[in-house]
């Protein structure tokens, strides 16, 4: 499931390519993948185009383009966006092809749980979606202080509230684990038991595993933390060498060090 460190290495990899382009024509080959408006006037109104730029709200890709108009796309679970060469062998599991003014942009999806929007900003402004997504982690505004008035108060499980899209835009099951377990803290654990350092340390653990996996992603095309390498290469914790401990928390499969995590 694409978390924000794979939504933003989609968004700036498009954004090299995909700037200023024109979509001269939509193909749909599976039209489901549209949501809004019908896939006949999805197409219609993609046709003739510019690009002007891309962007990411949460787990959300967005593509602004002229007139007044937003490609809103979810990639799910297995949704992903390439640039191919016309004559390129077409995947299987391709759902749609924008032909450009210059090459194609695919969306690929093997498990088809992806989908996209296409959005006035007025339509923009109420989409369900986006109306009460939380603050983007790696944007200056996400500030210690902003970290400590979302956690005021709050019940729930540290895990169930990194997995909070209302709160903190983008973060899923992968990272939070990574996230916590870098912060040393239980994924059980209340928020509201949080000691001062404890709430600095995640708010830094945060920005961080978030920061670098997004630097990693692009540069070596697979989700790197040292936490997650650890769970899948040995199942022993990094730090203290134990074996890690697997449980069901906030309704999600979670790994962590017990001894490490407190
Ligand atoms: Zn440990």
């Amino acid at each position: 499931m694409p978390e924000l460190p794979d939504v933003e290495t989609v968004a700036r990899r498009l954004r090299r390519h995909l700037r200023g382009r024109r979509i001269r024509r939509v193909h749909l080959i599976t039209p489901s993948t549209v949501r809004f408006p019908d896939p006949p006037a999805f197409a219609r109104l993609l046709r003739g185009r510019h690009v002007h730029d891309i962007g990411r709200r949460g787990k959300y890709l967005l593509i602004t383009l002229e007139g007044d108009l937003t490609l809103v796309a979810h990639l799910r679970m297995t949704g992903d966006f390439v640039i191919a060469q016309p004559d390129a062998p077409v995947d299987r599991h391709t759902r749609i092809v924008f032909h450009l003014d210059r090459g194609q942009l695919r969306f690929t999806d093997q498990r088809r749980f992806g989908h996209m929007d296409l959005l006035t900003s007025d339509q923009l402004s109420r989409f369900p979606g986006l109306l009460h997504m939380g603050i983007e982690p790696l944007e200056p505004e996400f500030t210690l202080r902003k970290f400590r008035m979302i956690l005021r108060d709050r019940r729930g499980t540290l895990k169930s509230l990194l997995l909070r899209q209302d709160l903190i835009a983008g973060i899923g099951n992968i990272y939070a684990d990574e996230i916590l377990w870098q912060a040393r803290l239980h994924p059980a654990r209340g928020a509201t038991t949080l000691r001062t350092h404890q709430i600095t340390r995640l708010h830094l653990a945060i920005r961080r595993v978030l920061r670098q996996a997004v630097v990693r992603l692009s540069r070596y095309g697979r989700p790197v933390g040292r936490f997650l390498d650890a769970r899948d290469r040995t199942g022993r914790c990094p730090r203290c060498g134990r074996p890690l401990r697997v449980a069901r928390i906030a309704g999600r499969t979670t790994y962590f060090c017990l001894f490490c995590q407190r």
